[in-house]
C-alpha cells in the first residue's frame, strides 16, 4: 500500500499528481513522509502580551473606514485590541474595504510588530472563530486539501513505517517514536505536538549530518597521500611578481595551505572570505605549487560565466611560465572538449578550470593533485566529491564567501578546516545601501546617470527572463524597457543564462564597451569588474540575504565609493538588514538567526521549524555527540541501522564516479 502511485488515491487528479510529482512525492509513503514546513496557530492573543514581532491572532473592532494603497492592493484600517489601536495592513485585500464594517468586531491573524503597533494581516475571520492549527506544506495545494487528502491515507489503512533511530536515544532525549511524529506533524491538536515533532525532527536532522562528518572524518583522517614536493622559492617569486602586495590574511592562507600540501594527509581545507577579500589569488598560488610538484590542478566554479572569468585570469598569470591552463564548460564545441579530454587523460594540461564539466564521467585526469572548488555553499556533497575522487593523491581547497557563523562554534564543518581572511585589501570602502520602490523610476535613472557620466559601470539585476503570471516582478526586457527612454547616451547590454556568447558579453562590459549590464542572477557570484561603482536589484525581496550580499558584492572591488540600490515593491525585514550591515560574517549570523541553522547546514529537508536558535545548538550538540559515539561503536562493529544508512548512502555518492 505504501508503494502504491499516488495517483491511485482518491482525490489526486492528474493536476495534483503532476505538482507532487514534480516535488518528487511518487508514492503513497512519500506523501505522508513529506511533513508541513511550518504552521498557524490561530489562538487569540492579547497584543498586551506580544514583545517581539510574531504571527498572533486577535481579535479588535474596527475604528476607522478602510483606505486603500491602490498600487500596492493594499488594504489599510485601524482597530482597537485589548484598548490598543492598532494599525493593520492588508497586502492585496484591497477587497476587505466592502467586507469589514466599522465599529464591529473580527478576529484577525497575521504579523505583528509591536514596535510599529503595526499588524501585517494574512487573514480574517468575519464568523465565530475557533482555534485551531493549520499546517503549512511548501507545495502548490491549498494547505487544506493536502491535509485532507493525508488524513484519508490514514483513515483507509494506518501506515507503519521503519524507525531509523535506536530506541535508546529516543529514550534518552522522550523523542517521538517515528509514525507518531509523522502523524502528529501533519495533524497536530496543540502547541506541544509541534514542539515535540519539530524537536524530533531537528534531532533528527542533526544526528544524520553529524554522523556523516564522522564518517568523512574517519575516512580523511586515516587517507595518506604522497606529500607535494616543490621549491617554495618560486613560489615566492610568483608572489612577488603580482601587481598588488598579499595582505596579511592572505599570505597565510597561502602558508597553512602550502604546508598542508605538503603533509601526509590531503588538504581539506575551507577559505571563507567577504567578498571581494581577495580568495582567487591564494588559490591561484596554491594551483602553482601543485603545477611545480608534478600535478594536475583543477578549478571548479559554479557558472559558465564566472569560468570564462577565472580562465582569463588564470591564463594571464600562467602564460609566462609556460603552464597549459584549458577551460572546460559545456559551451566547448565537441571537437575542442573531445581534444581537452583527451590531453587530461594524458597529462598534457596543467591547469584546467570549469564548471561542473569537469565531473563529468567522461573526464579522466592524470595525476590530479589538487582540486579547487570557488563558492563551495553553490556546490552540493555530491559533485564536490565526485571530482575530488577522480585523482588518489587529491588535495581540496574550497573557497567561500558565506562563512559558517561563528554562534555554532563549528571549528571544522563537514570534513573541512576552516582559514578565514578577516581583512580586505587596502581602501576598501562599504558599498552604500538603498531601499527603494521598483517604481522609484526617477531616483533609479539618476543614481545610474550619476555613475556612467564618472565614467563607471553599473549592474542591473532583475528576477525573471521572461514575463510571468505576476506583473509586479521584473524581467531583462522590462527593466530595459523603463530604463532606457530616460537615459539617452547611456549604452546598455544585457545577459542571461541561456544566451550562447556570454563570454563575450562579460568581455565587453569588462572593456568598458557599454555602461550598463541587465541581467539575471547569472553573475551573482565571483563576477570581478573593478570598474563597476553601481548594483541595482529589482525585486530585492524575492532573494536570500547571501544572493543579496553575494550580488552586491560585484561592485566596490576598487578604491571607489560604490553603491546598491535594492529596489522592492515589499517591506522585507532582510532589506532593512542590508541597509545596516556589510560584514558577511555579521550577515551570516543573522541569516542564521532568520533561517535556522538546519537550512544553514545544508540538513533541513522538506521543514524546519523556526525555534530559537540557542535550543537549536544545544540539540546540535547533543546530536554530535550521540554521532560520534554511535559511529565509534559501528568502528567496533555494531551493525546499528542508521550509521549504516549514512554510509551506504555515501558508497552511493562515491560510486557515481
Ligand atoms: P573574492 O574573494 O570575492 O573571490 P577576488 O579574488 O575576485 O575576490 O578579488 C577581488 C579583487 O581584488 C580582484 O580584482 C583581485 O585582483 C584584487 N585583489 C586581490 N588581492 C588583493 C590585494 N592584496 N591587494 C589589492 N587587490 C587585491
Ligand atoms: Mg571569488
Amino acid at each position: 500500500m505504501l508503494s502504491n502511485d499516488i495517483k491511485e488515491i482518491k482525490g489526486i487528479g492528474t493536476k495534483y499528481e503532476k505538482i507532487l510529482k514534480e516535488k518528487g512525492i511518487n508514492k503513497v509513503e512519500d506523501l505522508i513522509r513529506f511533513t508541513p514546513k511550518s504552521y498557524n496557530i490561530y489562538k487569540i492573543s492579547n497584543v498586551l502580551d506580544i514583545d517581539f514581532e510574531m504571527n498572533v491572532t486577535i481579535n479588535g473592532m474596527v475604528i476607522s473606514s478602510v483606505g486603500l494603497i491602490s498600487r500596492m492592493k493594499a488594504a489599510v484600517f485601524s482597530i482597537e485590541s485589548c484598548n490598543q489601536k492598532i494599525k493593520v495592513v492588508g497586502f492585496g485585500m484591497d477587497y476587505l474595504r466592502f467586507k469589514l464594517k466599522k465599529g464591529l468586531e473580527y478576529t484577525f491573524f497575521g504579523l505583528y510588530r509591536p514596535n510599529e503597533r503595526t499588524l501585517y494581516l494574512k487573514n480574517v475571520f468575519f464568523e465565530d472563530f475557533k482555534e485551531y492549527i493549520e499546517p503549512i506544506y511548501p507545495i502548490n495545494i491549498s494547505n487544506k486539501i493536502l491535509q485532507k487528502l493525508i488524513f484519508d491515507v490514514f483513515k483507509a489503512n494506518k501506515p507503519v513505517l521503519n524507525d531509523i533511530l535506536p530506541k535508546s536515544i529516543r529514550d534518552k532525549y522522550n523523542l517521538m517514536e517515528y509514525n507518531e511524529y509523522i502523524y502528529k506533524s501533519h495533524f497536530p491538536k496543540c502547541e506541544d505536538d509541534i514542539a515535540r515533532t519539530s524537536y524530533r525532527r531537528r534531532y533528527e536532522a542533526y544526528l544524520l549530518y553529524n554522523i556523516r562528518l564522522e564518517s568523512l572524518r574517519y575516512y580523511y583522517d586515516t587517507y595518506r597521500k604522497e606529500p607535494k614536493i616543490f621549491d617554495y622559492n618560486k613560489v615566492l617569486e610568483l608572489i612577488r611578481g603580482l601587481s598588488f602586495k598579499l595582505t596579511d590574511d592572505q599570505m597565510n592562507a597561502v602558508n597553512v595551505i602550502l604546508s598542508e600540501m605538503r603533509g601526509e594527509h590531503p588538504l581539506n581545507r575551507l577559505i571563507q572570505g567577504d567578498v571581494g577579500s581577495g580568495k582567487t589569488i591564494v588559490a591561484f598560488i596554491a594551483l602553482y605549487a601543485n603545477y611545480l610538484s608534478g600535478y594536475v590542478g583543477a578549478m571548479m566554479v559554479p557558472s559558465e560565466v564566472l569560468s570564462y572569468q577565472h580562465y582569463a585570469k588564470a591564463l594571464r598569470l600562467f602564460e609566462s611560465f609556460g603552464i597549459r591552463v584549458e577551460l572546460l564548460n559545456s559551451s566547448i564545441k565537441a571537437s575542442k572538449r573531445k581534444e581537452i579530454l583527451r590531453d587530461l587523460n594524458d597529462g598534457k594540461i596543467d591547469i584546467i578550470i570549469g564548471t561542473q564539466s569537469l565531473f563529468s564521467l567522461d573526464v579522466n585526469y592524470n595525476k590530479l593533485g589538487l582540486v579547487v572548488i570557488d563558492e563551495q555553499h553553490r556546490f552540493g556533497v555530491m559533485q564536490r566529491q565526485a571530482l575530488i575522487n577522480k585523482g588518489i593523491h587529491t588535495d581540496s581547497l574550497f573557497l567561500t564567501a558565506t562563512p559558517i557563523p561563528r554562534t555554532l562554534g563549528i571549528s571544522r564543518f563537514a570534513d573541512l578546516d576552516i582559514t578565514t581572511i578577516e581583512t580586505k585589501p587596502q581602501n576598501r570602502h562599504d558599498v552604500l545601501t538603498k531601499v527603494c520602490r521598483c517604481t522609484d523610476l526617477e531616483f533609479i535613472c539618476k543614481a545610474i546617470y550619476k555613475n556612467v557620466s564618472k565614467g563607471h559601470q553599473v549592474f542591473v539585476v532583475v528576477p525573471l527572463i521572461e514575463e510571468s503570471v505576476d506583473d509586479g516582478i521584473y524581467t531583462i526586457e522590462r527593466a530595459l524597457d523603463e530604463l532606457k527612454p530616460h537615459l539617452d547616451s547611456v549604452r546598455f547590454e544585457t545577459l542571461h543564462g541561456s544566451m550562447k556568447n556570454k563570454d563575450e558579453v562579460m568581455e565587453r562590459f569588462k572593456n568598458h564597451e557599454f555602461d550598463v549590464l541587465i541581467s539575471t542572477t547569472v553573475i551573482e557570484v565571483g563576477i570581478d569588474i573593478r570598474n563597476a561603482t553601481l548594483m541595482i536589484i529589482y525585486n530585492a525581496d524575492r532573494f536570500g540575504l547571501s544572493t543579496l550580499h553575494q550580488l552586491r558584492g560585484r561592485v566596490g572591488r576598487n578604491d571607489l565609493i560604490s553603491g546598491c540600490i535594492l529596489a522592492s515593491n515589499k517591506d522585507n525585514e532582510r532589506l532593512s538588514i542590508m541597509e545596516s550591515t556589510y560584514d558577511c560574517f555579521k550577515l551570516s549570523e543573522l541569516d542564521l538567526k532568520m533561517r535556522g541553522a538546519g537550512d544553514l547546514l545544508g540538513v533541513s529537508q522538506s521543514g524546519f521549524i523556526k525555534d530559537n536558535i540557542i535550543s537549536d545548538i544545544d540539540t546540535f550538540n547533543m546530536a554530535k555527540a550521540d554521532a560520534h559515539e554511535l559511529y565509534l561503536a559501528y568502528l567496533n562493529g555494531d551493525k546499528s541501522d542508521i550509521v549504516r544508512g549514512v554510509i551506504e548512502n555515501e558508497n552511493e555518492i562515491n560510486k557515481l564516479n
